[in-house]
């Protein structure tokens, strides 16, 4: 397996990382063969959140007695100093390790950035567990180009997590390209649309263009990381057939994947949108009881206050049919109230 080196942060990691979301779906001997099955093929790197479930618990049980020569990453969503040191110090129970290699704030956005870096913000945190040796290195993760951008001059962050796929190329015209002067690890998300694009091949030999940057795909069966490690493998690109096949498909789903970036938001009636624009793809990649608990009660009652003014879906610069998605989200969300609920 090809390494690569995370930028600055120096960690030299597998050319193509395991990410941890939807082993959540997986018992914890299926989660383990899984993870183990990328482990022999010569992955290196994980990565996983405290918010996926039971992911860490579930990584750390599988690569026990093999920690030595893994570079681990997890991340977390709180904003406050003392709830980011309570997650860092139970994800490394989780994962079974004294030092977390890179440890990422989830999801930052420029709004949620003020309050990480303010007096007793989750910032502060990260600094000490980086002094008491609990983590490495410090990342982001991002789906807004902007909060990246302003954050990637911060000199305490040594990598940064980021959408790069198909149907989100918008990356590659300033993001990229700055990362790569600041000299950042750059890690790729959702190289697979976030599941929605099936075709592993063609998506990462889109992704084999950009040698230097690291797709921690989702995996939850053996044979899908076979078939991406062969294609990071082989270092094909694109072929001139590969570009027109892939142009329709992105035309296709382009029309109805959410980005992530915000630009809707926010709803003056208070509809998390992109909750609900998400949600779908939430029930494919993770447990579905954990979307239940966490996300079906708050999607039902907020949806009902949409008064379908249409500002939203003005905004998004992907026409998405954003009214339209998050009934249809509700409605699931009421199912799975009913199933599991
Ligand atoms: S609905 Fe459109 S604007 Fe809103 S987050 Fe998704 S892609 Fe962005
Ligand atoms: S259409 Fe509904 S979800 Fe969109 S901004 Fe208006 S009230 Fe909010």
């Amino acid at each position: 397996m090809r390494q690569v080196i995370l930028g600055k942060s120096g960690l030299k990691v597998s050319a193509v990382g395991f990410g941890g979301i939807p082993i959540q779906r997986l018992s914890p001997i299926q989660a383990a063969r899984v993870v183990r099955a990328g482990l022999d093929l010569g992955v290196t790197f994980i990565d996983t959140a405290a918010s996926y479930g039971d992911s860490e618990e579930k990584i750390g049980r599988a690569i026990a007695g093999r920690r030595d020569n893994l570079v681990l990453a997890s991340k977390s969503a709180n904003r406050t100093r003392d709830g980011m040191m309570g997650d860092i110090d139970r994800s490394r129970r989780h994962l079974g390790t004294e030092t977390i290699d890179l440890y990422q704030l989830h999801d930052v956005r420029l709004e949620s950035w003020l309050e990480i870096s303010a007096i007793g913000g989750a910032m502060e945190a990260l600094l000490e567990a980086r002094r008491k040796g609990w983590i490495n290195h410090i990342g982001f993760t991002s789906h807004s180009v902007e909060t990246a951008m302003r954050l990637i001059e911060e000199p305490v962050f040594e990598t940064v997590q980021f959408p790069f796929n198909l149907i989100t190329r918008e990356p590659g015209e300033r993001l990229i390209p700055r990362a790569r002067a600041e000299k950042l690890g750059f890690i790729v998300m959702k190289p697979l649309c976030g599941g929605q694009f099936e075709d592993a091949e063609l998506a990462f030999r889109f992704l084999n263009a950009y040698p230097d940057l690291v797709p921690i795909p989702g995996i939850e069966r053996a044979a899908e990381i076979r078939q991406i490690v062969a294609v990071v493998g082989s270092g094909a690109e694109l072929s001139g057939k590969d570009r027109r096949r892939s142009a329709r498909i992105v035309d296709e789903l382009g029309k109805l994947f959410c980005r992530r970036c915000g630009y809707c938001m926010p709803c003056p009636e208070g509809v998390p949108i992109v909750l609900g624009m998400i949600f779908e793809s939430f029930i494919k990649r993770m447990s579905p009881k954990l979307v239940t608990e966490r996300y079906a009660g708050e999607l039902i009652d907020k949806a009902s206050l949409c008064t379908d003014c249409g500002q939203c879906q003005e905004k998004c610069p992907y026409d998405l049919p954003i009214r339209e998605t998050i009934k249809r989200a509700a409605g699931l969300a009421d199912d799975l109230l009913r199933e599991y609920g």
